[in-house]
């Protein structure tokens, strides 16, 4: 026998037990989406690499080590893997001109792919749901996204989820800030570990964002970017704050909040749980007012935020959620000659009705079926013996709960079912 080939480390299969979890959620999202007004689209798992290259940054973790990249064997083409979402769905709003006229709100669902070392909450291949907002360039969409993630955890059942919110500022304020931040930096230079200096010059925001205890004190005495924003940001910020206050959502201004992307100015966000270790932050966001000029479209301003599947089903699971169950509302068994002919029949009537309807397939005695109807979560099994068959009747057996098993004409199944 050969070898058993198993799954790339990292990358999980979705097993059916899992499947009512993952839809619960699938469909709450799709309602929560629609409750909002925003529409769905769709862009290729590949694109050039050129385009996180771009949108993400040179010197951040993704594009330096995470990103699956590959050579296109037949014309040479640099591609990679979507880490994100972001990027395809600005590149794709720029190639078909969707902002001509009128901004966007945009969702999408789907796996992202990064070479991470692979641990609780955190795989090579996992699943987001993004959004994105493009075209508004008011603190009132920031406060809709905001408000509208606060709705979903509610829909959701999750509790532990906390706001921080910082801003980036401007651009220009973000480069003086820089210069400020390097030159204390480099007054420490004796506690910085080896991945901070490879970045004091490249990313040294990205420093405040470090996770080395050995660091920590020394970066909470950092300047803080919130004291230098330049007025529009602040006045920004302070507006979105009022839009949270008012509408009840606490909030916590965490000043090291940078973001591994350098795309984001003024408003980032993250939601984030003690409840799951390390892998914390469920949802992350915020501004990118210059992205879509720099991928190449008429400038506009833009807002997003996306959120990591895994870890939400995660933090479900921990609170105890029972998704739904999801048995049919009928298993068809069936025994004998005739009964075997007319049950397939039986079975789309049950459908056309509007239920669910397993039939039973592959034959067996009376007993292995009604085990199999048993298992398979089914409200009601429908049975059918050669006697019902020739009478144009079927035996209905409530399988959840109490009820005594009753014979009625194969007409009044539905009936049966709906009771
Ligand atoms: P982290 O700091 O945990 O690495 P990030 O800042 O790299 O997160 P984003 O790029 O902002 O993450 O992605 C948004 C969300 O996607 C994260 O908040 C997280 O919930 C989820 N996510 C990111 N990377 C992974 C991963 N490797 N596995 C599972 N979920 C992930
Ligand atoms: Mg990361």
């Amino acid at each position: 026998m050969s070898k058993t080939i198993q799954a790339v480390r990292g990358m999980n299969d979705m097993l059916p037990a899992d499947a009512p979890l993952w839809e619960f959620f699938e469909e709450t999202v799709r309602d929560w989406l629609r409750g909002y007004g925003y529409k769905q689209i769709r862009t290729p798992i590949v694109e050039s690499t050129d385009l996180f290259v771009r949108s993400i940054g040179e010197v951040t973790d993704i594009v330096e080590k995470e990103m699956y990249s590959f050579e296109d064997r037949l014309n040479g083409e640099q591609l990679t893997l979507r880490p994100e979402g972001t990027a395809s769905c600005v590149r794709s709003v720029v190639q078909h001109n969707l902002l001509y006229n009128a901004p966007q709100r945009l969702w999408y669902m789907g796996p992202m792919f990064r070479h991470e070392r692979p641990q609780k909450g955190r795989y090579r291949q996992f699943h987001q749901v993004g959004i994105e907002s493009l075209g508004f360039d008011g603190p009132d969409m920031d406060a809709e996204h905001i408000i509208m993630t606060a709705r979903l955890w509610k829909l959701l059942g999750l509790e532990d989820v906390a706001l921080e919110i910082n801003s980036l500022g401007s651009a220009e304020a973000r480069a003086n800030y820089r210069a400020q931040l390097i030159a204390y930096f480099e007054q420490h230079a004796d506690v910085l570990d080896e991945d901070a200096k490879r970045r004091l010059h490249s990313n040294p925001l990205r420093i405040l964002d470090t996770k080395n205890p050995a660091m920590q004190a020394m970066v909470e005495g950092a300047p803080k970017l919130i004291d230098v924003l330049d007025e529009a940001s602040l006045k920004h910020f302070e507006q979105l704050q009022q839009m949270l206050q008012a509408a009840n959502i606490p909030y916590r201004i965490n000043t090291r909040l940078v973001r591994g992307l350098d795309y984001y100015n003024a408003t980032v966000f993250e939601w984030v749980t003690t409840r799951l270790g390390a892998q914390g932050t469920v949802c992350a966001g915020g501004r990118y007012d210059s992205l879509i000029e720099q991928i190449g479209g008429k400038p506009a301003p833009a807002c997003g935020f996306a959120m990591g599947v895994e870890r939400l089903l995660a933090l479900m699971q921990d609170q105890g959620f029972e998704p739904p169950a999801d048995g049919p509302d009928a298993y068809v068994v069936h025994v004998g000659e005739l009964a075997d002919k007319v049950a397939m029949t039986l079975a789309e009537d049950i459908r056309n009705a509007g239920f669910n309807a397993v039939l039973h397939c592959g034959g067996g005695s009376f007993k292995s079926q009604m085990k199999k109807a048993d298992a398979s979560g089914a409200r009601y099994a429908v049975i059918v013996g050669d006697d019902e068959a020739q009478a144009g009747e079927a035996s209905l057996k409530p399988l959840r709960g109490e009820g005594e098993q009753v014979r009625v004409p194969m007409a009044q199944i539905a009936e049966g079912l709906r009771g």
